[in-house]
């Protein structure tokens, strides 16, 4: 077992300790496939104490000031940033992006605790003006209740991040449950957490096996509140779980998002955008461009230009000197990768870079560019979540807007246009949860994030992200 990754454990009343459950699981470097520590397993005596601790906790929680909640949430992002190295380095370890993604991602997370911690300050109701003079109508927010969490292993600390600060900044307790990939950032989160002097059950952490953890907790009367990020299918069996017992839930799930790249675009900047957003992580984001419809007149500058600088990507153990791209972050997406390419290049796609793994070891994936690929293909339908860009030629706008919303997804989308009205246009009708025209910038701490169809409901991140964490109380006084 390495030993510059950290030791793991269950992380409950602010304390690592091991899991009581059965069954083995190891955490493993992507990069080289070698095992980095063994995953705690969560039995039910572990949740029933996570579940005791963070019912206890709501109840101080809840009454404790916005203000100061709100100081400690500050005052982890800051001990976050103060150990960014350390804390890249155990994310590099276990997912596999390359360490400067790590810092950037952890930083972006920091920066979405304060965020919340600023936005738990302004969770105002409002007051009702009065059919009556001797009536007052007004609203209060207050914390729905205790939250289960579940995260998945492309995003270790921002996607946490968003799931932990907007719960606790909303005065809820929350049980997270990261994937069992990458337990070590948010295990390392969590302490950043507790040393900044969150009270004891206000924030766990617990591993294991998935559905046997979501099941019981979903189900657990303590829980009131459920978000989930990952698969469509998982999610459809959360939302399932979650309904049993009527819990609220965000759902943030799949996407298969498009590029529009029109007539009147400015072809470098779209192929140099698409390039930056495809590539990171692997092409691991829920958000990242794939399918691309590229107007007749640009397509083959476009794909040229793509397909050079896919190819110019360095692709390396994201821990070496001058990687640009890391291994993927399990070996289901290689598996993945080659099924689906595989496909397509059956189906007549022909492979303008990439197209196969490069590596002997570890999960490794070349940055992959498909032209012509028949909308048929599998790849063309099913989300890839990987290093792979598949484009098509259209020939009007009209087929392109048609062509973005084939799908049952709708979590991002992407245009290229210098048409103002043509932006209008598709501000109107691409059927999407989030759309970014000349630029991909769709995911801050202060915008809200989430999809529509298949990719699932409600918001992270902006002032939405915090109202999913608030019920709503309305008093009549007289
Ligand atoms: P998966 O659906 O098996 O797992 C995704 C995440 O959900 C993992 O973190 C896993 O621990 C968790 N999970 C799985 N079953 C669960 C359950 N019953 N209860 C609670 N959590 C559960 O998928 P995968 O093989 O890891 O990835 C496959 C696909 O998942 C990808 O192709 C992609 O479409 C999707 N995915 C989406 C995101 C996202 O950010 N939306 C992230 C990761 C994976």
């Amino acid at each position: 077992m390495a030993s510059s990754y950290p030791e793991l454990g269950l992380f409950i009343d602010n304390r690592l300790r091991p899991g009581r459950g059965e069954g083995e699981r190891v955490v493993i470097n992507p990069a080289s496939g070698e095992a980095l520590a063994r995953l705690p397993i969560a039995s039910r005596d572990d949740l029933d104490d996570a579940l005791a601790s963070a019912e206890r906790a709501f109840a101080g929680w809840r009454k404790t000031s916005a203000l100061e909640r709100s100081n400690i949430l500050r005052k982890a992002a800051n001990i976050i940033r103060a150990r960014l190295d350390d804390y890249a380095r155990i994310m590099t370890l276990e997912q596999g992006k390359v360490l400067m993604e790590s810092r950037i991602e952890l930083s972006a997370a920091a920066d979405i605790i304060d965020w919340f911690a600023e936005e738990g300050r302004r969770a105002y109701g409002r007051v009702i003006p009065s059919r009556q003079p001797d009536i007052r109508y007004s609203t209060l927010m207050q914390p729905v209740g205790p939250v289960a969490a579940f995260s998945p292993w492309n995003f270790p600390a921002v996607i946490p991040a968003r799931k932990v600060a907007a719960s606790l900044a909303a005065g809820c307790t929350c049980i997270i449950k990261p994937a069992e990939e990458t337990p070590g950032t948010m295990l390392a989160i969590a302490q950043a957490f507790a040393e900044a002097g969150l009270p004891e059950g206000v924030l766990s952490v617990v591993t294991g096996h998935p559905s046997e953890i979501s099941t019981y907790l979903i189900a657990s009367p303590i829980i009131r509140k459920v978000s989930f990020t990952g698969s469509t299918s998982v999610g459809r069996e959360i939302a399932r779980l979650a309904g049993d017992s009527i819990k609220r839930v965000t759902l943030e799930l799949g996407g298969h998002a498009p590029v529009l790249v029109l007539e009147d675009a400015d072809v470098e900047k779209a192929a140099a955008t698409s390039a930056a957003f495809k590539f990171r992580n692997a092409g691991q984001v829920c958000i990242a461009p794939t399918r691309f419809y590229v107007h007749e007149k640009v397509h083959d500058e476009f794909v040229e230009s793509l397909s050079a600088k896919a190819g110019a990507l360095k692709v390396a153990d994201g821990l070496s000197q001058g990687a640009q791209m890391g291994p993927m972050a399990n070996p289901r997406r290689p598996e993945a990768m080659e099924s689906l390419i595989g496909d397509a290049v059956k189906a007549g796609a022909r492979v303008a870079a990439g197209g196969e793994s490069g590596a002997n070891r570890g999960f490794f994936w070349q940055p992959t560019v498909l032209a012509d690929v028949p909308e048929t293909a599998r790849i063309m339908n099913e989300e890839p979540f990987g290093p792979v860009a598949v484009v098509r030629r259209i020939s009007s706008t009209d087929e392109a807007i048609a062509a973005a919303n084939r799908l049952p997804f709708g979590l991002a989308a992407y245009a290229f246009t210098r048409s103002t009205a043509n932006s209008i246009r598709l501000g109107e009708e691409v059927e999407t949860g989030m759309l970014g025209i000349n630029n991909m910038m769709i995911n801050l701490a202060e915008t809200p994030f989430g999809g529509v169809k298949d990719s699932g409901y409600g918001s992270e991140g902006g002032s939405e992200g915090l109202e999913a964490y608030l019920n709503v109380k309305l008093v009549s006084e007289s």
